[in-house]
């Protein structure tokens, strides 16, 4: 496959935009759809046996082109795309790997991304892509050298080395509010407090049974325990995963949805509403955390692992409740959360449909919901495990 260049078309355009031209006020909002760049969310790469995995993540589908441009550099341009947050300070990252040795991150043009990624010899890839969330994934097989594969015939045991996979032995479940801190609350007095106790409960028992994990609950009780007695828990238990739940709300009745937030800059506005209330503090507080957080670099290995958390819950969402129960995936997006910020493990915060809204405030009533979203959330941390062991 080396030496071509492959031009493949992800993106499925429903509507040619030229088709909306003389439609009038549509056709700009059509236009703008169809133009809309892809966020490059993060760059991942797993060595593998015989093969270096390099996955890119996407908020949509994008247009790439892959073409070696050298013996060992390959060059993977993508447009419309521009660079998400995590990777928008961070051009070149140095590997340590067996295989790989360096990517690079060009902004080419307005809207064209070319990485650059460098290996240690020449090889041959494979490249496909996944939704759910959007991601590339590029394989590149590279041929061992002799005296290595002699090595191996005389010590059948030193095979390549895959670093230790990081293991998950306990995980936080953290339902947010409680006591004198009810959260949001429905016109009917359904409280957030009392939703995500029983949500949590039920994760809880599920990750023992199914996980056989060890799991630390923040409180099990209505009871009020601060943002930080809920960070220091989880980090003096040196807890593996710190799952949050709440639940939303909004001004507008007829928002609705479900949405899992990471640390980082907050995607939007509303996002850091939503964090300056689940904070409780103000928007100009919850921007000051903000560029607290963003200084703090040693935090990387933690937010990729928290991207791939909350990618597999947000996947878990779409097909395991949201066939049942049709809302909004809002996706996975980013705020300064309090309990992310200052939690050493990777961290996600759920917030599981909103209180303000008629339809959904009705199904939070129910216990079958309720047990709906846990198992969702459930699968979601079995197939971020499961991803440690497979490189997904
Ligand atoms: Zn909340």
């Amino acid at each position: 496959m080396r030496r071509f260049t492959s031009y493949i078309l992800l993106l499925i355009i429903f509507f040619s935009p030229f088709s909306f031209a003389a439609d009038g006020p549509d056709s700009t909002r059509i236009l703008r759809v169809a133009d809309a760049p892809a966020f490059v969310v993060n760059i991942r790469h797993a060595p593998h046996p015989d093969h270096t995995r390099i996955v890119i993540d996407l908020s949509r589908p994008v247009l790439y082109s892959l073409t070696w441009i050298s013996e060992t550099t390959l060059a993977v341009e993508l447009s419309p795309a521009v660079l998400g947050v995590i990777l928008q300070e961070k051009r070149s990252l140095s590997i340590q790997e067996k295989f790989l040795k360096k990517i690079e991150i060009k902004k080419a043009e307005r809207d064209k991304i070319t990485l650059l990624i460098a290996f240690k010899a020449s090889g041959e890839y494979k490249v496909f892509t996944l939704p759910n969330p959007d991601r590339l994934v590029i394989d590149v097989f590279l041929p061992k050298p002799e005296d290595e594969v002699e090595g191996e015939l005389n010590r059948s045991d030193s095979t390549i080395r895959i670093p230790a996979p990081f293991e998950i032995k306990t995980i936080v479940i953290d339902p947010g509010h409680g006591g004198k801190d009810p959260g949001a609350s429905s016109r009917r007095g359904l409280t957030e407090k009392d939703i995500v106790l029983d949500v949590a409960l039920r994760l809880k028992e599920l990750v023992q049974r199914e996980l056989k994990k060890k799991v630390i609950m923040t409180r099990d009780e209505d009871v009020f325990v601060s943002l930080k007695d809920r960070t220091e828990l989880a980090n003096q238990k040196k807890a593996d995963l710190f799952i949050s739940i709440h639940v939303n709300s909004a001004p507008k009745q007829h928002t609705k949805g479900i949405e899992i937030y990471l640390l980082g800059r907050a995607t939007d506005e509303a996002a850091i509403a939503t964090a300056a209330r689940e904070n409780a503090t103000s928007e100009e507080a919850a921007l000051n955390l903000q560029e607290l957080i963003l200084n703090d670099l040693e935090r990387e290995f933690t937010l990729n692992a928290s991207l791939e958390l909350a990618h597999h819950t947000q996947e878990a969402l779409i097909k395991h409740l949201i066939p049942s129960y049709p809302t909004t995936a809002l996706g996975v997006k980013q705020a300064p959360f309090f309990v992310l910020a200052h939690t050493d493990m990777p961290a996600i915060l759920a917030e599981i449909s909103f209180l303000s809204n008629k339809i959904e405030e009705k199904r939070l009533r129910t216990k079958r919901y309720r047990q709906h979203v846990a198992e969702a959330i459930y699968k979601g941390i079995k197939a971020y495990i499961q991803s440690l062991k497979t490189g997904f």
